[in-house]
């Protein structure tokens, strides 16, 4: 139970924005059926840039400077519409760099106008093509940083300094806010950052660690995990996770079970986390946190769990958070709830 005392002192004011991404809290969900076991949550959503991936964002900008691929005022390129583009957008927004994102035209507007309100200029380009074509978003940007003189590709899917800030930040903070005793971290796969950085961290400071894949229905991901074989790809509505190809910087050999989780079960989950806990979360944290629960309810012995919100619920308040868009996709089986004729009954 919360009480005064429990009030933590404000933090001092900070002069840059910057170092307020990561020491992300952690709570525990109490109201849930997590069977023997204590699950908690990170809530990644409170990044100043709104997920997880504002972490890389700083990394691989760091990185560059560092090793002087990019110089003061240079152009960074990248190819995404989602979280990483606008982790990268908060910091070259800060730190006076150009940056230029292409994305493909099936993006959600709002993600665009999102990452234009935060200075990047974006290129559109061509959904409907697979890598090698030349309008295909990756080989569109590689292309644009090769003509642009200085420009720096950031690339997340082969950039090491991606899973180097999970292994550097969110590792040791995770390890620090369970007190060392911990079992298991449930991660999803995109660019393979997350579940890699960790993978290696608690390899080194307790290897007991299980590392535990959430997967959606449709990624090849949880199957490889399982026999080593790269199946036939389908599709999946959750965004920021699930792959068709193995990423190139991943380490699946450091996870030791997977939980396949579909759609409908990502969507549900994510919805009932804010009506139980007030948690308002993305649709990966519903895929994560099934996979979580199922993982706590099939062990036999009490154990210590962690996963995350790895972005907000805002970015999809007219898909999963819609009960008509929840109907007509095919995700609910009772009818819509919201209109006044429910207030009326
Ligand atoms: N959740 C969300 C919402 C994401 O955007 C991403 C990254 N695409 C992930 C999870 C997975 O992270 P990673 O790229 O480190 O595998």
């Amino acid at each position: 139970m919360s009480s005064f005392s429990d009030t933590k002192i404000l933090a001092p004011a900070v002069g840059d924005p910057l170092t307020l991404i990561g020491n992300t809290p952690l709570v525990e969900l109490t109201k849930f059926d997590t069977g023997l076991c204590r699950l908690f949550v990170k809530l990644e959503n409170q990044n100043p840039g709104g997920s997880i991936k504002d972490r890389i964002g700083r990394s691989m900008i760091e990185a560059a400077e560092r090793e002087g691929r990019l110089k003061p005022g240079g152009t960074l390129i990248e190819a995404t519409a989602g979280n990483t583009g606008l982790g990268l957008a908060l910091v070259a927004a800060s730190r006076g760099y150009r940056l230029i994102l292409v994305i493909p035209d099936k993006m959600a507007q709002e993600k665009v106008f999102h990452l234009r309100a935060l200075g990047a200029q974006v290129v559109m380009t061509r959904s409907d093509v697979g890598k090698g074509h030349p309008d295909y978003y990756q080989d569109r940007a590689e292309r644009l940083a090769s003509e642009i003189p200085g420009a720096f590709y950031v690339n997340q899917f082969a950039n090491p300094a991606n899973p180097r800030a999970h292994e550097e930040t969110t590792g040791p903070e995770i390890w620090e806010q369970v007190g060392h005793d911990l079992d298991a971290v449930v991660c999803g796969v995109g660019s393979g950052g997350t579940i890699t950085g960790l993978g290696r961290y608690f390899r080194r400071v307790a290897p007991h660690v299980q590392m535990v894949l959430a997967d959606p229905k449709g990624s090849i991901l949880a199957d490889y995990v399982r026999t080593g074989t790269v199946g036939e790809a389908g599709s999946w509505a959750v965004e920021g996770i699930g792959e068709d190809f193995i990423p190139p910087l991943s380490d699946l050999s450091l996870v030791s079970e997977a939980f396949v989780i579909s759609d409908a079960e990502s969507f549900v989950t994510a919805r009932e986390l804010v009506r139980r806990e007030g948690i308002l979360g993305g649709s990966s944290s519903g895929t994560l946190l099934a996979a979580a629960l199922r993982y706590c309810q099939a062990q036999s012995t009490p154990k210590r769990v962690v996963t995350f919100i790895c972005d907000s619920g805002n970015k999809y308040l007219s898909k999963m958070y819609n009960d008509f868009w929840m109907a007509d996709q095919g995700y609910l089986t009772r009818p819509p709830a919201g209109d006044l004729r429910d207030l009326i009954s």
